[in-house]
């Protein structure tokens, strides 16, 4: 057993607490949270600073791993995935370095569980060796709604090979201006009836609002450079998410992630006609390659707390994966916005939206959240 104190300790599913102490087991498995005052002071090891639970990531890309510093900054989401396409090949054995390296490193980072997106195999066996929980999402790409049943069928054969190596995962539509509604309703439809979680990119750039709207802008030109006729697409008049929505499963856990350019009106909209929605803000992809951030204040009107998450996404649009530099990134952005107030959406809230929230998330008796130091602007992983 260990005895573990700090100024203030947070259990992030009750309010934070001084003057106590965390009894933990050898395997970080949470036997008591108690008073100090009944616990022996020569067994407590005190930190100054504070005790938090183990992050969950809730959106990340392993597989970009390789692609670290390779794009310039701040270039807009279209040309960013042109260069994704075009430039993602590699050699294998340093694209299964990369993701060995990042895996450590969102360890070392204090990150406890993924959701991961992967369009392919390669990071099943460095997931199936990691101390980190994945679950992986496998994204599918398919804008042609008649190429919807196929791309189901590709993705569940690549489901298959991830349950093979023993791990899970569901399947996701990659973004708006990716997939058909045909598509995202067979992929919600399928989680639904597993009970597993889905997620789709949304509301990332103007750009995006553009295409639905009137159908024109970067994205028509990124169609067009990419020599992919696109005839069958017809403009909304309306937002993506405003689209999409009601192709969406009504049953399926679906997160949204990036939000950047979403409005309180978006969200109260949406939240009205789904009830199952979740949310991801990714700051720091965000400052990467827009150059913006999700007007979080507003958005926290109409967004219910609970439902709200944080990722990294990959590090070919991050310098790092670390869930405390996203929330470094949205306290010094912020101001008002309180440690306390985001400390679920790095813990908790991702451990409910991958299920996991029986071992992960909080402090609390009989789960193994993994537990870290917070001291000034630095986290350590104590276990
Ligand atoms: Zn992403």
């Amino acid at each position: 057993m260990r005895f573990l104190s700090a100024t203030t300790i947070h259990p992030v599913s009750s309010p934070a607490l001084s003057g106590y102490v965390l009894v933990i087991h050898d395997d970080g498995t949470i036997e008591d949270l108690l008073p100090e005052s009944v616990v022996d002071p020569t067994h407590v090891e005190f930190f100054e600073g504070d005790l938090i639970p183990g992050f969950v990531n809730a959106h990340c890309h392993l597989e970009l791993s390789h692609l670290r510093g390779s794009f310039p900054e701040k270039t807009g989401l279209p040309d960013f995935l042109n260069k994704v396409v075009s430039q993602r090949q590699a050699d294998p054995d340093a694209v299964a370095e990369a993701m060995r390296f990042a895996d450590s490193e969102m360890w070392e980072n204090g990150i406890m569980a993924v959701g991961d997106i992967c369009n392919k195999s390669d990071s099943f066996s460095v997931k199936a060796d990691s101390r980190i929980h994945y679950h992986s999402f496998v994204e599918l790409l398919a804008f042609d709604p008649d190429r919807a049943v196929k791309a189901l069928a590709e993705g569940n054969s690549l489901l298959e090979q991830l349950n093979q190596f023993g791990l899970t995962g569901s399947l996701v539509p990659h973004a708006p201006y990716s997939v058909s509604p045909a598509l995202v309703f067979l992929i919600t439809r399928q989680c639904a009836d597993a009970g597993l979680p889905t997620s789709i990119h949304m509301l990332e750039s103007n750009d995006e609002t553009e295409f639905f709207v009137q159908g024109t802008g970067l994205y028509r030109r990124l169609y067009h450079d990419m020599g992919m006729a696109i005839d069958f697409f017809e403009p909304s008049g309306k937002t993506s998410l405003e689209t999409l929505l009601p192709w969406f499963h009504p049953m399926a856990k679906t997160l949204l992630v990036h939000n950047t350019i979403a409005t309180e009106q978006d969200v109260f909209s949406a939240v009205s006609q789904h009830t199952n929605l979740w949310w991801c803000f990714c700051p720091n992809a965000n400052l990467y390659i827009e150059d913006r951030l999700p007007d979080i204040p507003q958005l926290l009107r109409t967004m219910p707390p609970g439902r709200i998450t944080l990722g990294t996404d990959s590090l070919a649009s991050n310098h790092q994966l670390s869930i405390w530099q996203e929330m470094l990134t949205i306290l010094r952005a912020y101001p008002d916005i309180s440690l306390e107030a985001i400390l679920p959406w790095a813990t908790l809230n991702g451990a409910r939206y991958l299920g996991l929230e029986q071992t992960l998330g909080s402090l609390e008796t009989g789960k193994r959240p993994g537990i870290l130091h917070l001291h000034q602007d630095s986290i350590g992983r104590i276990i």
